[in-house]
């Protein structure tokens, strides 16, 4: 049977990644190896490094002035090297879910941390708006996608202070105004390679100004000056990314993306609406991510939620089980997930309704 990958991370990639990786696991560019046991330092491979930067530069409309690094450790790693290279006395920080609030924490271990608006008050059901940061704060973190909570800030936000943002769950899936940002970060396993390779996109003039002294491998400025080539790469991750990336560009880039995107997730929400054993977890509609869509069963129909997920197995749905911190479903509908597997989902919640 045909399977639906809604997971939320490591998710769905495009069929041509997988393709494309699979014959390199087998025969790399010619050389008669496997990607998994050539230098990183061969030529080869080095041409793949080079061009996964320019790609991702170009479908990501990335001006001057910033450079883009891939980097071992997780977004969760980047949890720690914003504040190490950026915050000398104080941060401001956006608490929109569980990834923004892990942030905020580990940029106390550096100085004065300012949380501007939280939504935990409502269980991260929506996005805060209307609140002030401090003029002062060495820079504004914000989480866009909240990949727990289903809840996104689509609009790139107009702010004083350098802007950092934990991209991991909605990277290259609308177009970004990235002169807006001071670093761009994620993830890597959610809409672009698997799991293993975290990116960075960081305007070069916001390093060099905190005081202390910055451990090499967390020094972003390390990275930047060896083209994400310190130290040994992820470098099957680093492939997978790279034909990505070209698949993304086949496409027709991000623009695209976000075109498919809000189709694939209003059919999906427009569904939730209409049913009546379901319904969103997203307080406001302007809030609703298009990345993943949180669900619930309809406060009648609470005792049906394992049923339906065992009938949605039934029918070749991956994945859909919300997180612990919210319940119900969760259907993550990233760049790579087909409209076909949004159509099979509304299908089985439709036959499902029929039935009870
Ligand atoms: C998944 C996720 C993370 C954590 O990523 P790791 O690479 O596992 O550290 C952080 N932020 C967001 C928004 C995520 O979706």
């Amino acid at each position: 049977m045909k399977k639906h990958n809604f997971s939320a991370g490591p998710s769905v990639l495009p069929e041509f990644t997988i393709k494309k990786t699979a014959e390199a696991v087998l025969d790399f560019a010619g050389t008669g190896l496997s990607v998994m046991e050539v230098s990183h330092r061969d030529k080869e491979f080095m041409a793949v490094m080079d061009q996964a930067r320019d790609l991702f530069k170009e479908i990501l409309d990335i001006p001057s002035g910033y450079e883009v690094v891939f980097l071992g450790g997780g977004a969760s790693m980047q949890f720690c090297m914003v504040p190490y290279n950026l915050l000398n006395k104080k941060a401001a920080y956006l608490n929109t879910g569980t990834w923004a609030s892990k942030a905020l924490k580990e940029a106390k271990f550096f100085g004065e941390v300012v949380e501007v608006a939280s939504s935990k008050d409502e269980n991260f059901s929506y996005i805060p708006k209307n609140y002030e940061v401090p003029a002062d704060a060495d820079y504004f973190h914000i989480t866009t996608n909240n990949t727990i909570f289903g809840t996104e800030i689509r609009k790139d936000l107009d702010v004083k202070v350098p802007l950092v943002a934990d991209m991991s769950s909605d990277i290259f899936s609308r177009p970004v105004d990235v002169s807006k940002y001071a670093i761009i970060y994620g993830g890597a396993q959610k809409n672009l390679a698997p799991a293993g390779v975290t990116f960075a996109v960081i305007r070069e003039d916001v390093l060099g100004k905190v005081d202390r002294p910055i451990p090499t491998m967390l020094n972003y400025k390390t990275h930047i000056e060896n083209g994400s080539m310190f130290n040994t790469p992820p470098v099957l991750p680093v492939f997978a990314a790279l034909q990505t990336l070209i698949w993304l560009k086949e496409q027709g880039g991000v623009k695209e993306m976000e075109k498919r995107n809000i189709r694939k997730a209003t059919m999906l929400y427009d569904e939730i609406e209409r049913n009546k054993l379901f319904k969103s977890t997203v307080k406001y509609e302007e809030d609703r991510s298009i990345m993943n869509i949180c669900f619930v069963m309809a406060d009648e129909y609470k005792e049906l939620e394992a049923d339906f997920r065992t009938f949605a197995s039934s029918r070749g749905m991956v994945g859909i089980k919300g997180h612990r911190s919210v319940g119900g479903f969760r259907a993550s509908c990233y760049n790579a997930l087909p409209e076909e597997s949004v159509k099979a989902l509304i299908d089985t919640m439709r036959e499902f309704e029929k039935n009870h």
